[in-house]
């Protein structure tokens, strides 16, 4: 193996810098040659794709997005796609892939790998909804600024004293709702996992006003059905009983950007450094995890296979809590 490549996909996230950082300087440092592929699989397609060299990535371990850009690529799902993507590679003279992505990256990095070609993943998304990983790359910058939000609204809620809905990202998982829920102090968390009836929720805003709390706050995950729209409307027939007025906040993609944490940092640098050893040792086929505190592999076949559950430890955490 002379020159692989190396790009972002799928949902972006604060950490894909520090993590396309790593893999150019650790190929480099191993005498491979690094070609960066911008927007995803839709510039593998086009070709958009130009080397890299150890200055090509200075300056970015600090900064949110990624350098590479990111995309969705429709035309990737179909196998014309996808050996469209194979003579691509081969045009370039690649010869392995690092694909930096979430679940959906992944499991087109797993096609091209059962195509024949060497990729290997490394999951970045702030949604934690990747197996083989206790964590992926961004969780912890977004978890951050969730925090940041809460204590905000906190401040806000309790001076009206008002219970507020706070939406946050993550897909079909609940991880993001349910870790910034426990670390912000929530009275409440609403994720896809864990049913929760309305009466429930009602009693819960109830309960914190009756405990003599400022403030009530519970954190809904993206994925929870009916919605946090509809849940919101559905307390506002009931304001009477509720004792607190409710509001929402939605906090969208603000939790992609910004600065990445020092966590996200070291787990980016250590995970992008050990893709271009890993393809160089035969490991193609896999992807990158921190599994107890070590770098570990698991087959891309396992990563995507099945929906992550939650902590049972931490949902129970959340619900002591609370009161
Ligand atoms: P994420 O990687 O953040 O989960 P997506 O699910 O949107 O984001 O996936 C990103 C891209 O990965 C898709 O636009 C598509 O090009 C590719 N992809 C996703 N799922 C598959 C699949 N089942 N087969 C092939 N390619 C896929």
């Amino acid at each position: 193996m002379k020159r692989i490549g190396v790009l972002t996909s799928g949902g972006d996230n604060p950490g894909l810098n520090p993590c396309i950082r790593a893999v150019v300087r650790s190929a480099l440092h191993l005498g491979l040659e690094v070609m960066g592929i911008r927007r995803g699989y839709a510039g593998l397609l086009d070709g958009e794709i130009d080397e890299m060299d150890t200055r090509s990535v200075g300056g970015i371990i600090g900064r949110g997005g990624t350098i590479l850009g990111t995309a969705r690529c429709p035309e990737f799902y179909e196998p014309k796609g996808r050996r469209e993507a194979l003579r691509s590679l081969n045009r370039f003279g690649i010869d392995g892939l690092v694909v930096i992505g979430g679940n959906g990256s992944l499991t087109g990095a797993l096609e091209l790998w059962r195509m024949g070609f060497p990729v290997i993943g490394i999951p970045g998304t702030i949604d934690n909804d990747v197996n083989g990983t206790d964590i992926s790359i961004g969780v912890d910058t977004a978890l951050n600024t969730i925090l940041d939000a809460i204590d905000k609204i906190k401040d806000t809620a309790s001076s009206h004293n008002r219970a507020f809905l706070i939406e946050t990202m993550g897909r079909n998982s609940g991880y993001l709702a349910l870790a910034s829920g426990i670390a912000g102090g929530a009275e409440l968390v609403l994720c896809p996992e864990v049913e929760v009836s309305f009466e429930e929720i009602c009693q819960t805003i109830e309960e914190a006003y009756v405990l003599g709390k400022s403030h009530c706050i519970i954190i809904v995950a993206e994925g929870w059905k009916p919605g946090t729209q509809v849940l919101a409307q559905r307390l506002l027939e009931r304001q009477d009983t509720l004792g607190f007025s409710v509001r929402v906040t939605q906090l969208g993609h603000v939790q992609r950007g910004g600065s990445p944490s020092a966590f996200d940092r070291l787990l980016a640098t250590q995970m992008g450094a050990a893709a271009p050893r890993e393809l160089l040792k035969g490991n193609a086929g896999h992807m990158i995890g921190l599994i107890r505190n070590e770098i570990a592999l698991t087959p891309l076949e396992e990563a995507v296979a099945f929906d992550k559950q939650l902590n049972p430890q931490m949902v129970e955490l959340a619900e002591m809590m609370r009161k």
